[in-house]
């Protein structure tokens, strides 16, 4: 029985497919360093070993970038990839989950593109989220590797639920509501019965819905705690959308793994994070957009209104937090905008305090750490996955070359080449 398992082995290796890429730097996203002419030998679908000037095996496919700068697949750790952006009430009256199945694998393919080899997907109707992942990785249709989450938690007429309409109006569907201990102990399990990889909670105000207060906490400190022990039962880390500085400061003393958005967050909720390694994930990208598409986007006054207190906060809060030593993973609630355009966010995060490199890695390692994916994805080292992205030019020196890749392979294959 061992000898015919050798056999398999032996038969495996021999027929194991080896491509080596070769640019003019690598971007080494753990050491904080470039390497120059690295020789990445690629076997299947996970890297075998980097070198300066290597040697190339023999019989191995090449691919030579010439003078390319070579990084690690990048990771957007707060995406929504089976929603995007539209007239408000359309989406809200005229469209159905049916609509967004039917299209949302064009925007797999798009985030993909851009480079971004790995999503958390914080949130989509009906599991949708989970039923995309499952077709990525059976290879039946293109897109970025997933960490779904399912419904995201919400309170009864909090940011998750739909308010703002008439009582009598009934939408169909999973309902992402619970209130009480119980309830919302009992929709974690349901999410995880169903796929979930990640738990996302709403624990306070939103920006793009009709609830009233955006910094409002939405849930208690005993729900939140509940949240975060029943998600641990089951291995799940927990994903805690807070834009207000109180209910940002009972996720993370309820120990989530990363506060979304973070944008009024005060003195105390930085201290707290540092004290309790909590990640942020801030999205300072996406006001750019909202507010420039404002009319096409149909949102009520009430919307924008809270976009206009929060944005510009948000920028300034993200550079006190990072400078008092928080750790930062890249999310950009990409779907708010529309996918593909998740690099846009670099050039924001680099004007509001990070370097280049900084900033590559709240999209690589960091983003990998919250994860839980350490030396899967977010490095090209031996054993992680052979997700790679090349740009033409030096983005230590113009961090806005990310948002145009010549290169993406996920895996081992090659996903673009320009
Ligand atoms: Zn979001």
């Amino acid at each position: 029985m061992k000898s015919f398992f050798l056999s398999l082995l032996a038969c495996a290796s021999l027929s194991a497919q080896t491509t080596v890429i070769k640019a003019a730097r690598l971007v080494d996203t753990k050491a904080g360093t470039t390497i120059a002419n690295p020789v990445v030998v690629i076997e299947n679908d996970k890297v075998k070993s980097v070198s300066s000037n290597g040697a190339v095996p023999s019989g191995a496919t090449v691919i030579d970038l010439k003078g390319a700068t070579l990084l690690p697949g990048l990771i957007d750790a707060h995406t929504h990839i089976t929603a995007d952006p539209g007239d408000y009430y359309e989406q809200a009256f005229r469209r159905s989950i049916i609509d967004a199945a039917v299209i949302s694998h064009i925007y797999a393919r798009r985030t993909l593109e851009a480079g971004f080899t790995t999503v958390r997907d914080v949130g989509a109707s009906d599991y949708l989220d989970i039923a995309m992942k499952r077709a990525i990785d059976r290879g039946d249709i293109v897109g970025p590797r997933m960490v779904p989450a399912g419904l995201p938690l919400s309170s009864t007429g909090g940011h998750g639920d739909l308010t703002g309409f008439s009582p009598y109006l009934r939408f169909e569907g999973f309902s992402n509501v619970a209130d009480g201990v119980d309830a919302v102990r009992k929709l974690v399990r349901q999410n995880v019965k169903y796929g979930a990889d990640v738990i996302k909670v709403l624990a306070g105000g939103g920006v793009l819905s009709e609830e009233e207060n955006v910094g409002g906490p939405q849930y208690t400190q005993e729900e939140l705690n509940a949240i975060v022990d029943e998600a641990s039962m089951w291995g799940r880390k927990v994903a805690a959308h807070a834009h207000g500085a109180e209910p940002i400061k009972r996720a993370i003393k309820a120990g989530v793994a990363s506060v979304e958005h973070a944008s009024l967050i005060d003195d105390e909720g930085i201290r707290l994070a540092r004290e309790h390694g909590t990640y942020l994930v801030m999205d300072i990208y996406n006001d750019d957009y909202i507010l420039a598409e404002y009319s096409r986007l149909g949102y009520p006054d009430k919307i924008m209104n809270k976009e206009r207190i929060v944005g510009r906060t948000q920028r300034e809060n993200f550079k006190k937090a990072f400078e008092a030593g928080v750790k930062m993973a890249f999310g950009t609630d990409a779907g708010v905008y529309p996918h593909g355009h998740n690099a846009k966010q670099f050039a924001h995060m680099v004007k509001w305090g990070m370097s280049p490199m900084q900033a590559i890695q709240a999209a690589t390692v960091n983003a990998a750490d919250l994860l839980g994916w350490n030396g899967k994805v977010g490095v090209v080292a031996p054993g992680a996955y052979a997700d790679m992205v090349a740009v033409a030019g030096d983005p230590l020196a113009d961090v806005t070359q990310l948002e145009h890749p010549t290169f993406v392979m996920k895996g081992g294959a090659v996903v673009l080449r320009k």
